[in-house]
């Protein structure tokens, strides 16, 4: 794996066939010195932008990728953090892009409560036809990941072109949850069958078995906070897995005081704290 920062190149939406992650940011979710935890996949002529935060967009954009150049959306959880963009995306689509409709990879049940409680109010009532207003079928092409059976946690998978993502349930949400049963809507992703991104997570070891034992992981991209408790997972936590896992591990969406730690991870077997405007290219 070669981590290549895009420098001052404009960020591209296909390669020439490497599997590549770049991390739109790695800070938090109120991170005021970097742009959030969003990752944007690209494998040839295929990309996947997974979360679109309040920040992103603008980060975006200053990277040279407009978002309504997307065409494939993928949302782990409803924090503003990875959602906060979207109403931008449905709206420079709609009217900037002559109503462009992107594909959303997303499950009937999340659809509809991301509109419900999140996207309705800024899109449904920009728009009134004979008393109709506007719904999610009018600003996405939604399409369905197929649901996975036989696994100890809910799971699913689609593909995106030769991109092939599974998605799972995580332990985001409540700080009081046991597990991702009794958690609200939060998912990791599991991408081309190598690396586990988790996007938000308290610690859980049990998802890490669970993504260790069915897939051939290469390389971790995982949650870390500074300090304990809440709904991340803390680098105390991570520092007690094993060092085989922790030497694949990469550290992301922490905070902005990231400096005043940078020494110990650097000490220890963790891979690094990822780097924000930079690709994570894996050959195939
Ligand atoms: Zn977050
Ligand atoms: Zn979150």
């Amino acid at each position: 794996m070669r981590v290549e920062k895009l420098g001052g190149n404009k960020l591209e939406l296909t390669n020439s066939g490497d599997l590549s992650i770049f991390f739109v940011g790695s800070g938090s979710a109120f991170t005021k010195k970097m742009n959030q935890t969003n990752i944007l996949i690209v494998k040839g002529d295929d990309h996947l932008m997974v979360d679109c935060g309040t920040k992103t967009p603008q980060a975006l954009w200053e990277y040279g990728l407009p978002v309504f150049k997307l065409n494939n959306f993928f949302i782990t959880h409803t924090h503003a953090d990875h959602i906060g963009g979207l109403e931008e995306v449905m709206l420079m689509n709609r009217y900037v892009m002559n109503q462009k409709k992107a594909n959303i990879y997303i499950t009937k049940k999340f659809r509809k409560n991301l509109w419900n409680y999140s996207l309705k109010g800024g899109a449904e009532g920009n728009e009134n036809h004979k008393g109709k207003q506007l719904t999610f079928h009018d600003m996405w092409n939604p399409i369905v990941p197929k649901r996975l059976k036989g696994l100890k946690r809910d799971a699913w998978q689609f593909s995106v072109g030769s991109l092939k993502i599974t998605t799972f349930r995580t332990m985001h949400t409540p700080d009081t949850s046991k597990s991702w049963k009794d958690s609200a809507w939060s998912n990791g992703l599991i991408i081309d069958d190598k690396i586990l991104f988790t996007s938000d997570t308290r610690f859980d070891p049990e998802m890490l078995d669970f993504c260790l034992q069915n897939w051939d992981i290469e390389t971790i991209f995982h949650d870390c906070q500074f300090f304990e408790g809440g709904v991340h997972a803390s680098l105390n936590e991570l520092d007690s897995l094993s060092d085989e896992i922790k030497e694949k591990t990469y550290l992301m969406h922490y905070g902005d005081n990231w400096k005043d730690f940078k020494e110990r991870v650097k000490d220890s077997p963790f891979a690094g704290l990822v780097k924000e405007g930079h690709f994570y290219n894996f050959s195939l």
